[in-house]
């Protein structure tokens, strides 16, 4: 039970502390310890219920690919101690219950507003605060703004002609009907072989009569291997929590496992395959960062794509079937390594059809199905596991104003900029939690987020106790971090790829890698260093 529940009361209007939107992974945590802390903390949240990504994103087979006892908050010692995971990697399901778990616990609740959604936010300069419209048309002021809106929380479907017209059901994987979807006797379409898609593709193939997955661009997915949680490996890892959270935090991608040890090219042939085989046979994102040099060299990169090819060729019956499967023209791992469970072996069942629409796009959806290709294909019901507008997305879509009236849209109109991925020059006293400038979703969320949270907490309460009123970037310091962290972008393949990382899956988004590139540990100094540095690179007014 919360021990700090009782200590923040419902504020009067006006007397608002902190405004956290979105009741997710970082939403949750901001509220938990901005409350501890004893602020006055409100939660605007979109759904019905708490969960964010987790709460929309029901599609068959959902499934987190970072594992269970990692992907769980730290923050609280019983809870991580108490809480038992059933898989190596958890289902939707069972995150969306751990999470409702934590909002019960720590009584959190009661300070989350539902089906509310912040739609506009301005700083008021007289008041110094800040003024949030929903949707409802209710105006909320708070001191402080916390975005916790998510990196990949706006579904963006394909902008093709037609789909008012189709007769059949469709969804977004990223907004999942509530109720049980049967697609059972039908012939079942889906657009879109990301992580998503991947998951997804081969329980609706088992359930459909049949399947026709539309594939633009062939991604590289590795085998989760997923397996119940056994009771010795989980109270293993509860034995050493603390070492594991803390090697996590240190770390460059924020799990505990062993990450990147040698370059490629500094081994033999012999040792580069077997370093491949015993990641391929662990599973799951250890075959991300394979070597060192597999995101900076091509000819090291070439080496890892090319052994896992080899393995995508292998599992599929059909050489023609299995080359259209295998990526091409984009380094390997420069676009977020898919995790699946039988993804590639569902192409050699009999009612699975793939097809290719790289060089002929869908042109248009029709009442009873799609056409690509010059060719028709008739469906009962259409999948999009079509991705999302990510990271500025979220933020975007909230009509955000700082000073002098200053849009954030405009603002961020060649891509976006953030001092340390944590503040915005212009708008004081308003945080982003993971957002674009950050590890993020390079990284173990929770991790990132418990970082960014604890970060800003230590902020406020250094504020308070200086009698500081506001808090933005120095323009300079702003400038310096985006150059930063482009530069260590151009240092390395990812920018090759079309990939969302880079905004290029949204037409007409610039294409600026979003992403903060450095790793979670040396990023987590960085920031403790401008926080111990007198606020390095911040100005800070004091109040009057
Ligand atoms: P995604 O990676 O952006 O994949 C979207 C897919 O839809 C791609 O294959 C894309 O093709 C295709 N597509 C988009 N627009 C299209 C169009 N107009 N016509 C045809 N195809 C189109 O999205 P996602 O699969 O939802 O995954 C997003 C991210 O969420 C992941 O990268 C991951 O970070 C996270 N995620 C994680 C998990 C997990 O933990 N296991 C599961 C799901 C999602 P192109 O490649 O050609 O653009």
């Amino acid at each position: 039970m919360s021990d700090q529940s009782a200590k923040t009361q419902n504020p009067a209007a006006g007397e608002l502390d902190v405004l956290v939107i979105g009741a997710g992974f970082g939403g949750l945590y901001a509220l938990y310890r901005l409350r501890g802390d004893g602020y006055s903390v409100k939660v605007l949240e979109a759904a019905a219920d708490v969960g964010g990504t987790w709460y929309f994103n029901r599609y068959p087979g959902a499934r987190c690919d970072i594992e269970s006892m990692s992907y769980s908050y730290s923050f609280s010692e019983d809870l991580q101690q108490e809480w038992e995971w059933s898989e190596r990697y958890a289902a939707q399901p069972e995150i969306l219950s751990y999470i409702n778990h934590v909002a019960d616990r720590f009584e959190l609740r009661q300070h989350i507003q539902f089906e509310t959604r912040a739609t506009q936010a301005v700083f008021d300069e007289a008041s110094q605060r800040w003024q949030v419209t929903t949707d409802g048309g209710e105006v909320i002021s708070a001191r402080f703004c916390v975005l916790a809106t998510g990196c990949l929380s706006v579904p963006q479907r394909p902008n093709v002609d037609g789909l008012d017209s189709f007769e059949g059901r469709w969804c977004h994987t990223g907004f999942w009907p509530h109720e049980d979807v049967d697609f059972s006797g039908q012939r079942v379409g889906v657009v879109g072989t990301g992580s998503s898609g991947i998951q997804a593709i081969p329980l609706i193939a088992e359930q459909a009569d049949h399947l026709t997955v539309f594939q633009r661009t062939a991604n590289y997915s590795v085998p989760a291997w997923n397996r119940p949680l056994e009771a010795e490996v989980a109270d293993e890892w509860k034995a050493r929590y603390s070492e594991i959270r803390k090697r996590a935090r240190l770390g460059l991608a924020g799990v505990g496992f062993e990450g990147r040890q040698c370059a490629t090219l500094e081994i033999s042939e012999e040792e580069q395959q077997h370093e491949l085989e015993r990641r391929w046979q662990h599973g799951g994102l250890v075959m991300w960062e394979t070597f060192t040099d597999v995101l900076s060299d091509e000819e090291a990169n070439a080496v890892t794509a090319e052994f896992v090819r080899a393995k995508i060729r292998a599992q599929v019956e059909d050489p023609e079937i299995a080359d259209l499967l295998t990526p091409k023209g984009f380094p390997y791992g420069s676009k977020r390594i898919c995790t699946d469970t039988n993804y590639y072996q569902t192409f050699n069942r009999e009612n699975v059809e793939l097809v290719d629409i790289s060089s002929s796009p869908i042109e248009e959806i029709t009442r009873t199905g799609l056409r690509a290709g010059g060719q028709s294909y008739e469906l009962d019901a259409l999948v999009f596991a079509t991705g999302f507008d990510a990271m500025t997305g979220p933020i975007l879509d909230i009509d955000i104003r700082g000073k002098n009236g200053l849009s954030l849209r405009e603002k961020w109109s060649a891509g976006p900029r953030t001092y340390l991925g944590l503040m915005v020059a212009g708008f004081p006293n308003l945080f982003t939690i993971a957002g674009p400038g950050s590890p993020s979703v390079l990284s173990n969320m929770v991790v990132s987020i418990e970082q960014h949270v604890d970060w800003i907490a230590d902020c406020l309460a250094h504020m308070k106790q200086e009698g500081l009123e506001c808090i933005e970037p120095a323009l300079a310091a702003e400038d310096g971090w985006v150059g930063h962290a482009n530069e260590l972008a151009s240092a390395t393949l990812f920018p090759k790829a079309n990939s969302w990382y880079i905004g290029a899956n949204i037409p007409g988004k610039p294409r600026v890698f979003m992403p903060y590139l450095g790793g979670v540990g040396p990023y987590r100094k960085i920031c403790d260093d401008v926080a111990s540095n007198a606020y390095e690179g911040f100005v800070i007014s004091r109040r009057s």
